[in-house]
C-alpha cells in the first residue's frame, strides 16, 4: 500500500506536487521527495563498471540517507527513490534477485533495505540466493575476498536455468558481493547475469 507522503521524507518541508494527469496516465508514483533535497543527490551520467549499472554517486546526501535508512532503520526512507526506481526497472524483462542478507543479519538490522526499496517502488522481485558467509567483507583483504569461495547459494537451480537475471544491491562498492553472485547463478545455469545498485560507492 502506498502511504501518502506529504511532506519531503528527507527535510519534512510540505511536498507541493501537483498530481496531475502525468501521474494518473503514466502510472508513476508521487514525488516523496522535495526539489531542494532531490538535487543533493549526484546522478551518475556515464557508466563505467561492465555489466552493472549505478543511479547515484556516495555523496554526502547520500552518505546521511543511507545512514538513516539502514543504521537508524528509518523504514519510510525506503519511498525516498520510488520514482528513479520505477523509472529505471519498470520494464525490466529480466528477473529482478535482489543481493539477499545473511540470516544472522537480517536477525539482527530487522528489516531486508534492499527488499524494501524494490516494494515502495513497487517492482517486482524473486529471491533465488541465500548468503552464506556471515562474515563482514569489509573487514577483510582484496586478496582474502576474491579467495573466498563461495559467498552464496542458489536455492532451486531449475527457476533459474537460461534465465536472464538482474541483480539488485543498495551499493556498489568493492563488486566483490556483485562477482560472486553473479557466479553462483551462472554456475546454476542462469544465461544471462547483470547488477544495477542504487549508489556507487
Ligand atoms: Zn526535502
Amino acid at each position: 500500500m502506498q502511504q501518502k507522503i506529504t511532506n519531503c521524507l528527507l527535510c519534512d518541508r510540505p511536498l507541493h506536487f501537483t498530481f496531475g494527469w502525468k501521474e494518473l496516465f503514466k502510472r508513476e508514483l508521487p514525488k516523496t521527495i522535495c526539489q531542494r533535497c532531490e538535487e543533493k543527490f549526484q546522478r551518475i551520467e556515464t557508466q563505467r563498471e561492465e555489466g552493472a549499472i549505478s543511479l547515484f554517486h556516495y555523496n554526502e546526501a547520500m552518505k546521511d540517507f543511507l545512514h538513516r535508512y539502514k543504521f537508524l532503520q528509518d523504514t519510510l526512507l525506503a519511498h525516498v527513490f520510488n520514482q528513479m526506481l520505477q523509472q529505471h526497472l519498470k520494464n525490466e524483462k529480466s528477473i529482478i534477485v535482489p543481493i539477499p542478507m545473511h540470516v544472522e543479519s537480517l536477525k539482527k538490522r530487522t528489516f531486508a533495505h534492499v527488499d524494501e526499496l524494490l516494494k515502495a517502488a513497487h517492482i517486482p522481485f524473486e529471491h533465488h540466493l541465500i548468503k552464506i558467509s556471515a562474515e563482514q567483507q569489509s573487514l577483510r583483504s582484496r586478496q582474502e575476498r576474491l579467495q573466498t569461495p563461495q559467498l552464496f547459494k542458489v536455492i532451486e537451480h531449475s527457476k533459474i536455468k537460461n534465465k536472464s537475471i538482474l541483480l539488485i544491491d543498495d551499493i556498489y562498492t568493492t563488486g566483490t558481493t556483485l562477482v560472486h553472485a553473479k557466479k553462483a547463478l551462472e554456475e546454476a545455469g542462469a544465461q544471462d547475469v547483470r547488477a544495477f545498485t542504487l549508489i556507487h560507492g
